[in-house]
């Protein structure tokens, strides 16, 4: 559903539940290089080309949403890495007044080529999705190859000068349990931060059950039982969805996002933008509201500077965007409707 009302005109993006919003989510592309069975169909048919925002859109809808607080970014998709030079909009993106962090998140097979360009081009922090160690276990779930070359791209990555380099873990019950302990271990060995996350009903098969959810506190128990004693850490960002965890030894930390075990929306600080130009207030929104049309408007009949109208209709977007937000997703609620997209269009 395209949403038409517009609200007022406010100084910055607080939504109806006095939430402040300053992080934008962008994905830049719907295709991928691998078919996770949680988030993308076997068979897509991706949007064409020409749906996509450039990079130069991409980069106008970052500065007026700064200019309206946004101050951190995660570039997402699909796959970032799929598409050409991202280091190019990387760079353009920390340049611009009020941006503080842009962050991105990859399945990291194509990171071993991409890692300096990106470290280079000022990205600051990586997220790199691994859900298994073993070869089978990685093919049946992402429905392709590719182990060999996420762990090179870590290796990348470190080399490039990445640190707090994250690994996210997707947890399906029957799926996954008996690669928590492994990922801990490598996790632990390199120093890199691990962060499970519950499954949550937004793969395209439709297949999602919540018998499917492995709760954050089930592994919590694997790894208390098979690795060590955890102890809650402080909580440094209330915003953070994850709640994170120290190794009582020492070794490291452990993050869990629970969505659907302990939603964390009355904390929710994030807005996304889909590859294909669609300001969304939620994963689980039903509305979107097109940002595409309004950059590819012709501002200059409306008598007035053409760049500054476009700009105009973005914030005004932005803000009908935000607020609209409701208090919560609702998963396992009788409310609750599943988006019609599915994650890979939406950007995790
Ligand atoms: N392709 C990149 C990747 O896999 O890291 C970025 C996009 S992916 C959609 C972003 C994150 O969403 C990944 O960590 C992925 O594991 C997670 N994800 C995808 N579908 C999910 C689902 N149904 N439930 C929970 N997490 C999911
Ligand atoms: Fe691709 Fe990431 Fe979705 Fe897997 S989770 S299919 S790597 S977009």
């Amino acid at each position: 559903m395209i949403a038409t009302t517009l609200p007022d005109a406010s100084p910055s993006l607080v939504d109806g539940f006095g939430r402040v919003h300053t992080d934008l989510r962008i994905s830049v592309t719907d295709r991928c290089n691998l078919r996770c069975t949680y988030c993308m169909p076997l068979e897509v048919a991706f949007k064409p080309r020409d749906e996509l925002l450039t990079y130069e859109e991409i980069a106008r809808v970052v500065r007026v949403a700064a200019g309206l607080g946004i101050r951190t970014i995660r570039l997402t998709g699909g796959e970032p890495l799929v598409r050409s030079r991202i280091d190019v909009l990387v760079r353009e993106l920390v340049a611009i007044p009020g941006i503080e962090d842009v962050a991105m998140t990859t399945n990291g097979l194509l990171l071993a080529e991409q890692a300096a360009p990106l470290y280079a081009a000022g990205l600051s922090r990586l997220n790199v999705s691994l859900d298994s160690l073993r070869e089978e276990v990685f093919e049946k779930i992402a429905r392709r190859k590719g182990l060999d070359r996420v762990l090179a791209g870590l290796a990348a990555a470190q080399a490039a000068g990445f640190r707090s380099i994250r690994i996210n873990a997707v947890s399906i019950r029957g799926l996954t349990e008996d690669e928590i302990v492994p990922l801990a271990a490598l996790c632990r060995r390199e120093g890199f931060h691990l962060r499970f996350i519950e499954f949550m009903p937004l793969d395209a098969d439709g297949a999602w059950s919540n018998e499917q959810v492995l709760s954050g506190c089930e592994v919590r128990e694997i790894l208390a039982a098979s690795v060590g004693l955890l102890v809650p850490a402080v909580r440094s960002d209330a915003a953070q969805p994850a709640v994170d965890y120290l190794w009582a030894d020492g070794g490291g930390s452990v993050g869990f996002i629970d969505p659907v075990t302990s939603p964390f929306c009355g904390q929710c600080d994030r807005l996304r933008l889909t590859a294909d130009g669609q300001f969304r207030n939620c994963l689980f929104s039903t509305t979107e509201w097109d940002v595409r049309q309004a950059l590819r408007t012709d501002g200059s009949s409306m008598g007035r500077d053409s760049g500054s109208v476009v700009d105009e209709q973005i914030a005004c977007l932005l803000r009908a965007c935000v607020a609209a937000k409701r208090a919560a997703h609702g998963i396992g609620t009788p409310e609750f409707a599943r988006p019609a997209r599915a994650m890979y269009q939406i950007g995790g």
